[in-house]
C-alpha cells in the first residue's frame, strides 16, 4: 500500500465512518431537517465551548462565512501575510465580501505582533476602511502558536473593539501539541473554524462555531455562497465520528511525525526543522530525486524546499520505518 505524506487531507474514511455513512438519518438540512447534521453542530459547538455551530463543505467555506458574518462592506480584516484566510482563498472576503484584507507578516514564532497589529488599525476617517476583525491561525506551517499568546490577542482585541477568528483547522493538533482542549483555545476567539477532513479523517467538511448571532448570520452567506447542503447527514455522520474517535489519536500522528523527523534529521545531507505536531519540514539538495525515489518505493511526496511531510491516520509507525528506509537507501545512491 503505497504511504502518502503531501498532506492530513488525504486520508480515506475508515471502514467504522463508511458504516456511519451508510446508516446516518438524514433529512434536508436547508430546511434544517437533517438530525445528523443537528448532532454535529451540537457536539461541534459543545467541544469548541461555544454557543453554536455551522457545518459547512470546506475550511475555506468556513472561513469565508465567518469573515463575511463579522465585517460589512468597506471593513478590514487584520491577517498575516502568509495565512490561508489571505493567501490561499483566492480573494475570497475582498472578491464576494468587499472586505478587505490588512496583511501583516508574521512573526519568526508563527504569531501576529500586537504592536504591528495596533500600527494597521486605521483611525476613524473618510479614508481608511475600518478594521473590524483580527484572524488568526493555529497551527501555523505545523508550528503551535501559545494559549498565552492567543488570550493576549483577545485582551488586546477586545480593548480596541476588534472581533478574534481563528483558523482553527488544525486545532486539534495545537491543543494536542500543548496538552489542552480544543475549547481552551476557542475561548480566545469569537468565531472559531475547525476542519474534519485534515487530521480528524472525515472525507468532507470543517465547522464554524460562535456567538449563535454570527453563527445564523454565517449560514445566510453558506447559502450565498453555495454551501447550503440537502441530506448532508452521510457527511456529517462521519464528523460526528472525527469529532467523537479521532481527537484523541492526533497524539499517534505527532509521535510519528517526530519519529520522522528524527529518522530522517539523522541523514547525511538532510535537514530537518523541530517537529511540533504532525509535519515535517525536510530540507535536501536534490527534492525532486527524492521525490521519484519515493514515488518508486510506493511514497507519494511533494517536492519543495523545504520538503514538507504530513502524518495522518493512514500513516503507522510502520510506514514511517518505511519511509526512513527509503531515505537511507536514497543518501546511500
Ligand atoms: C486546510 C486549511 C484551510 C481550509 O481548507 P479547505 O481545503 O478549504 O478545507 C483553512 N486554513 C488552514 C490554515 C488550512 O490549513
Amino acid at each position: 500500500m503505497s504511504i502518502d505524506l503531501r498532506s492530513d487531507t488525504v486520508t480515506k474514511p475508515t471502514a467504522a465512518m463508511r458504516q456511519a455513512m451508510a446508516a446516518a438519518e438524514v433529512g434536508d438540512d436547508v430546511f434544517g431537517d437533517d438530525p445528523t447534521v443537528n448532532r454535529l453542530q451540537e457536539l461541534a459547538a459543545e467541544t469548541l465551548g461555544k454557543e453554536a455551530a455551522l457545518f459547512v463543505p470546506s475550511g475555506t467555506q468556513s472561513n469565508l462565512v465567518a469573515i463575511l458574518a463579522h465585517c460589512q462592506r468597506g471593513d478590514e480584516y487584520i491577517v498575516g501575510d502568509t495565512a490561508h484566510t489571505y493567501r490561499y482563498e483566492a480573494g475570497g472576503a475582498a472578491v464576494l465580501g468587499s472586505v478587505q484584507p490588512q496583511p501583516i507578516p508574521f512573526e519568526p514564532d508563527h504569531t501576529l505582533s500586537l504592536d504591528k497589529v495596533a500600527a494597521v488599525i486605521k483611525p476613524f476617517d473618510p479614508h481608511f476602511a475600518q478594521a473590524r476583525l483580527l484572524c488568526l491561525e493555529n497551527t501555523v506551517h505545523g508550528q503551535v502558536t501559545s494559549l498565552d499568546y492567543h488570550r493576549s490577542a483577545q485582551a488586546f482585541a477586545q480593548e480596541r473593539g476588534l472581533a478574534v477568528h481563528l483558523d482553527g483547522a488544525r486545532l486539534a493538533n495545537a491543543a494536542t501539541a500543548q496538552g489542552i482542549k480544543m475549547a481552551d483555545l476557542a475561548a480566545t476567539a469569537d468565531t472559531v473554524s475547525l476542519c474534519l477532513s485534515k487530521g480528524l479523517g472525515a472525507p468532507v467538511g470543517s465547522v464554524l462555531a460562535g456567538p449563535a448571532e454570527i453563527v445564523a448570520e454565517a449560514r445566510r452567506w453558506r447559502k450565498m455562497v453555495g454551501g447550503g447542503m440537502r441530506q448532508a447527514g452521510v457527511l456529517a455522520a462521519a464528523g460526528i465520528m472525527a469529532l467523537t474517535e479521532h481527537v484523541d489519536r492526533i497524539a499517534d500522528d505527532h509521535a510519528n511525525a517526530a519519529a520522522l523527523g528524527e529518522g530522517l534529521g539523522a541523514l547525511e545531507g538532510f535537514e530537518v526543522a523541530p517537529v511540533q505536531t504532525n509535519m515535517v519540514f525536510l530540507t535536501v539538495d536534490q527534492p525532486e530525486a527524492l521525490v521519484s525515489h519515493f514515488a518508486a518505493r510506493g511514497i507519494v511526496a511533494l517536492a519543495g524546499s523545504p520538503m514538507r511531510l504530513v502524518t495522518h491516520l493512514d500513516v503507522d509507525a510502520e510506514a514511517i520505518e518505511r519511509v526512513i528506509g527509503a531515505a537511507t537507501t536514497f543518501t546511500n545512491q
